[in-house]
Order: structure tokens, then C-alpha cells, then sequence
């Protein structure tokens, strides 16, 4: 069965077209720079050269138009008609306290999404308009919401509720929430794989380390606490965001530096975290670079990051009681492995030799497939 997954982020649309029983990808792309000038294409299909085509593409609607047609094109794509594709899979951000698992897309869904994007004003708005789009384009087959937040609806409410009064918890959602759960939850699976054990009976500590970067405590194949918060800000450093900090930073930066609220956002969300200490970058391969030529913010930043997730793994063991395993993914996960030694050579006297250090890539879009198609299942 063929399942299409789409992934629309503020200025850009993602693709996977799987094969689900066979957990192949036929084809992935990306449209780029939606809304803005120059969009383009980039497509690649199995066993054809990648394309990268400029397109006119000024919404969403129209990426998702320009997904169908490369898709069904006879040289590039990979379908005689888009009837081929049985259902399709979308990532959504925010689920709020709604969804605890994927759901299949109905008007009430969709009000939901609409009323969660007060939480993420950047995020969920462009996967409505992919979801709507979607439905018009893919002509009635089934449309799936995988949420971020939703594996970490297990959280109890001491783990999730901030020390702040109850009441803007009641009245605003003001809580912890976590996200990445799509990733944390798949690494989680193929970990009790690899350590043939059963999910239900290990405890585990995932640490998601990409551009976004956070860590969850995965006890008996459910979140009990993760690092990010009411938004993906909290926890450890990012590329671009601080992670955690003193709240009464911002408002003393606010003060000193005559901030307004849209600033001091954009400078702890966009300026902050590996390129704001360093003053380099924010990418981990140039920062990595830096430090060999000897650049010391560079080192203090890449020294800010894997100490904090050291102590994050550290309070995560407390909480689950010890670990059988601690599982590094994501872009910098899985290709600094320099990281997981450091850590797991630090951590030996806390852990001993029981606890694994694994390195596993991560795959929420082939997650959401498989989501999808279980879903769609049900519906024929
Ligand atoms: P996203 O959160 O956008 O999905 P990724 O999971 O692709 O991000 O991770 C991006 C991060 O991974 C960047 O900091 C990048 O520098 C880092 N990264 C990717 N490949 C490598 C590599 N070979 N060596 C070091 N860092 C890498």
C-alpha cells in the first residue's frame, strides 16, 4: 500500500511516498522557500537522478499541487494516477492535550489543530493548510495527524505542570508539553529491537540531537518526562535556541537592552544557542571545524551543549531508576559520535557497564507511514 507523508514547515512542504509493508521510500522531495521568491524543487526518486527545478509557489496549496504533479509525472515520478496513493500521513507540531496517538483527520480534527496553533503560531498553521490542500488534491483518501506532542501525553501532571499558579494552566494550556515524540518514539521501538527485549520492560533515554535538540525519559515504551516544554525552547542548547535559562533573563534582557516581545523571542529562539555562544554557526559541522582552528567560543559552545545533555541523562536515570539503554539520533547524534563516547565514558561511574550507549538513525517519516497506514486500514 502506498502512503505519502507530508511535512509542512513555515516555508516548506516535505515528501516521502512509501511502500509501507515493504518500509521502502519510492520517492522524497521538498519544496523550499514557499511564500517567498525563488521556490524550488527538489526531488529525488528511487534510481533516478535528483532534480532541483525552480517553481512558482506562493502557499502551501500550491506545494502540495506541485508534490501530486511531480509525483504523477511520466519521466520524473512515480505513479500512473494519483488514485495510487491510499492514504496520506501528515506531521502536525501541537496536539495539545487532545491527542494521545495519531488520528485520522475529521472537521473536528482540524478545529482542533486550528485552536492548538494559539501554542504554535509557526507550526501548525502551515501543516492545516498541507492538510487541507491534501484533501482536495488526493481526492477523498483518508488523511492522518501524527502529532510531536502526543507521545509525551503520558507525563504525569507533577512532571508536566510548571511552578506557576494553577489557574493559567486551567485558563491558557500553560504546561509542559515535549515534542520530537514522533522520533523519540521510534528509536524507542528499535532499541528493545536491537536489545531483543520487549519495549514494556525497558527503560530508556533517547536523546534527539538535530538542528531542534531534546531528551526523554521512555519508561516501559511511555514518555514519563522530556526537556522541551509549553514550546520547543525548554531544555538543552539547540542550534539556534538557548534551552533552558533563568526566566528572569528575559526580562532583564528586555530592560537592558530595550527589547519588545517579538525580539526577545526571536533572539532566544533564533540567535541564542550553539551560533549565539559561538558567534560562528549554528550547524555542528562548522562549529566542529572552529574548534580544531582553535576557536574557544566555539569549544565553549560545543562544551555548553554536551554537558547539559550529561545532566539532563543524569536526572532522566534518577527518574526511571537507572537505564538499560541511552540512544543518541538525529543529525548530530548520529554523525558525532565523539559525543555518546564522551558522555558514556563520563557517565561510567554513575551507570557502570549495564546501561548501553547506542547510536540509532532516526526515521519519523517511515513512523507516520506506518501510523497512517494502520489507521487507513481500519477505514476500508
Ligand atoms: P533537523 O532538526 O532539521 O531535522 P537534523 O537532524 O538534520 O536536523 O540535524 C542537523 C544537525 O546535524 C546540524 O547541526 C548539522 O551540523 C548536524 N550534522 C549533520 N551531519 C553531520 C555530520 N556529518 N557531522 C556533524 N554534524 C552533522
Amino acid at each position: 500500500m502506498l502512503i505519502l507523508v507530508v511535512n509542512c514547515g513555515s516555508s516548506s512542504a516535505k515528501y516521502t511516498l512509501f511502500d509501507v509493508k515493504k518500509e521502502q521510500s519510492l520517492c522524497r522531495g521538498i519544496v523550499e522557500r514557499i511564500g517567498v521568491s525563488r521556490s524550488f524543487l527538489i526531488h529525488e526518486a528511487q534510481g533516478k537522478k535528483v532534480l532541483r527545478e525552480n517553481v512558482v509557489c506562493p502557499n502551501h496549496y500550491k506545494a502540495i499541487e506541485i508534490i501530486r504533479d511531480v509525483l504523477v509525472h511520466p519521466d520524473k515520478g512515480v505513479l500512473s494516477d494519483v488514485s495510487e496513493v491510499k492514504g496520506v500521513g501528515h506531521r502536525v507540531v501541537h496536539g495539545g492535550e487532545e491527542f494521545h496517538e495519531s488520528v485520522v483527520i475529521t472537521g473536528d480534527v482540524i478545529k482542533s489543530i486550528e485552536k492548538f496553533s494559539e501554542l504554535a503560531p509557526l507550526h501548525n498553521p502551515p501543516s492545516l493548510e498541507g492538510i487541507k490542500g491534501c484533501m482536495k488534491i488526493f481526492g477523498g483518501v483518508p488523511q492522518i495527524a501524527v502529532f510531536d506532542t502526543a507521545f509525551h501525553h503520558s507525563m504525569e501532571e507533577h512532571v508536566f505542570c510548571y511552578g506557576i499558579p494553577y489557574e493559567f494552566y486551567q485558563k491558557h494550556g500553560i504546561r509542559k508539553y515535549g515534542f520530537h515524540g514522533t522520533s523519540h518514539r521510534y528509536v524507542a521501538y528499535k532499541a528493545a529491537e536491537i536489545l531483543n527485549k520487549p519495549l514494556n520492560k525497558l527503560k530508556l533515554i533517547t536523546v534527539h540531537l538535530g538542528n531542534g535538540c531534546s531528551i526523554a525519559a521512555v519508561l516501559n515504551g511511555k514518555s514519563v518526562d522530556t526537556s522541551m516544554g509549553l514550546t520547543p525552547l525548554e531544555g538543552l542548547l539547540m542550534g539556534t535556541r538557548s534551552g533552558d535559562l533563568d526566566p528572569a533573563v528575559v526580562t532583564y534582557l528586555m530592560q537592558r537592552e530595550k527589547l519588545g516581545i517579538e525580539e526577545v523571542n526571536n533572539l532566544l529562539n533564533k540567535k541564542s544557542g550553539l551560533l549565539g555562544v559561538s558567534g560562528v554557526s549554528n550547524d555542528m559541522r562548522d562549529i566542529l571545524k572552529a574548534i580544531e582552528e582553535g576557536d574557544t567560543r566555539a569549544k565553549l559552545a560545543y562544551d555548553i551543549f554536551v554537558y547539559r545533555i550529561k545532566k539532563y541523562i543524569g536526572a532522566y536515570a534518577a527518574v526511571l531508576g537507572g537505564a538499560d539503554a541511552v540512544i543518541f539520533t538525529a543529525g548530530i547524534g548520529e554523525n558525532v559520535p565523539g559525543i555518546k563516547e564522551e558522555i558514556e565514558k563520563d557517565l561510567f561511574p554513575l551507570f557502570g557497564g549495564g546501561t548501553k550507549f547506542l547510536i540509532i538513525g532516526t526515521n519519523e517519516e517511515l513512523l507516520i507511514a506506518k501510523d497512517t497506514y494502520d489507521l487507513v486500514k481500519k477505514t476500508i
